[in-house]
């Protein structure tokens, strides 16, 4: 080697096993299990990012997840990145600096779409509910008439509360004050009754690793003609490169323009996954996450365990809360149940900190005996075997 390169420093060239994980049941808040099929699919051989078997796959991949979102929206792709980068998406586009934007908050995800919201300039208001709750169409036409905003956004599965907003009748409402409706799918997609184009949602993002039962890694993004006008007629460039619809639509529209390398395999395992959706049918899926959600429900009840969110028609069936008895330490619990079980539920946050516990029921891991082997497990960390 050339004798004047400087000494290569060794310190971090770490002896390191060949990987093996353990083999974890996640029925935590996500990411989910990914199905056998759509892991399958992710090891298959790389083509390029224009090449044109994966240009029919982009395709393919666009016309599944408007099966799945049940939509005819043209604009509707996967963003690179894990559920936040098309939640960040979804504001970096549709908000122009000044823009008034109402955000209802009843949960996590509520403030992250606020502070979001305040970094693209937004004009940020905000209407509040205590976690596990959901608002009433008159609470945001209040809203609405008061603030007037450009758009208003809802979590219509609010992981950390595990509460399910009800959608109907809000995009009409929406359209009478002339407000994009925009609504985070993240844990309902695939698992949670949902029509953008039915209930006149604007603009909805997702993630791959919740309901869809893929890896972490891409986000589904929708935008309605109202949002992609909205797009057109801004006088600012969209404030942030790599998530820019109006590049990035060239790249998956007819023109196939060089935006980003597009992560390959990770579409394999999205297409794989939506295949899995379109094969089940969407009625036969939601129908199996509700009957496996409300098998834990009877089964907690027995354990004498109560949900956090009382109202049945409210709960989420990918996403239950549990409420922690008193004097039972939740992280202890979660603990035993990965370490003895190779089971991984979660704990709550904020307000609900150490209050609750939070399972996940979602795509592949929504079966029954998911279900009764969690059951068991949890009994015997609560009671002894
Ligand atoms: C998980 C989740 C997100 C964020 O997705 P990441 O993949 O973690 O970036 C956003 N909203 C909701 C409701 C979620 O559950």
């Amino acid at each position: 080697m050339n004798k004047n390169l400087p000494s290569i420093n060794n310190k971090h060239r770490i002896n390191t096993q060949q990987l093996d994980m353990p083999p974890r049941l996640l029925l935590g808040p996500g990411p989910s299990n990914a199905h056998p099929r759509v892991l399958q699919a992710l090891s298959m051989r790389q083509v390029g990012h224009l090449d044109p078997r994966f240009i029919h796959l982009m395709n393919e991949i666009q016309s599944l997840l408007r099966y799945a979102w049940q939509t005819d929206n043209q604009l509707t792709i996967p963003v690179s990145g894990t559920g936040s980068a098309a939640m960040e998406a979804s504001l970096a586009n549709t908000i122009e600096p000044g823009d008034t934007v109402l955000i209802a908050i009843n949960g996590y995800f509520g403030h992250r779409l606020a502070d979001m919201a305040a970094r693209y300039g937004a004009n940020v208001h905000t209407i509040e509910k205590s976690w596990g709750e959901v608002f009433h169409p008159d609470e945001l036409k209040t809203a609405l008439e008061k603030h007037r905003p450009a758009i208003l956004g809802l979590v219509h599965a609010e992981t950390s509360t595990g509460a399910r907003q009800p959608l109907e009748g809000i995009g009409e409402l929406c359209r009478n004050y002339d407000c994009l409706l925009l609504v985070d799918t993240v844990t309902s997609l695939g698992g949670v009754p949902l029509f953008i184009d039915a209930w006149q949602i604007d603009i909805a993002y997702s993630g791959s690793q919740k309901c869809l039962s893929c890896p972490p890694g891409l986000a589904p993004l929708t935008l309605g003609p109202r949002a992609v006008e909205k797009l057109n007629r801004r006088r600012t460039k969209v404030a942030n490169w790599y998530l820019d619809m109006s590049m990035l639509s060239k790249y998956w529209g007819s023109e196939r323009t060089y935006h980003h390398t597009a992560p390959i395999n990770m579409n394999y395992a999205l297409r794989e996954a939506l295949r899995l959706v379109a094969e089940e049918g969407l009625e036969a899926r939601w129908e199996r996450h509700q009957a496996n959600a409300e098998l834990l429900w009877a089964g907690l009840e027995e354990l004498g365990l109560a949900c956090h969110v009382t109202d049945k028609s409210l709960r989420l069936p990918s996403l239950t809360t549990v409420r922690v008895p008193d004097g039972v330490d939740a992280k202890q619990v979660a603990a035993r149940l990965l370490h003895d079980y190779n089971i991984e539920i979660a704990g709550g946050f904020g307000p609900l900190a150490g209050k609750i516990w939070r399972i996940g029921l979602m795509g592949f891991n929504s079966r029954a005996e998911n279900v009764m082997l969690l059951l068991t497990a949890l009994k015997s960390v609560l009671y002894g075997r």
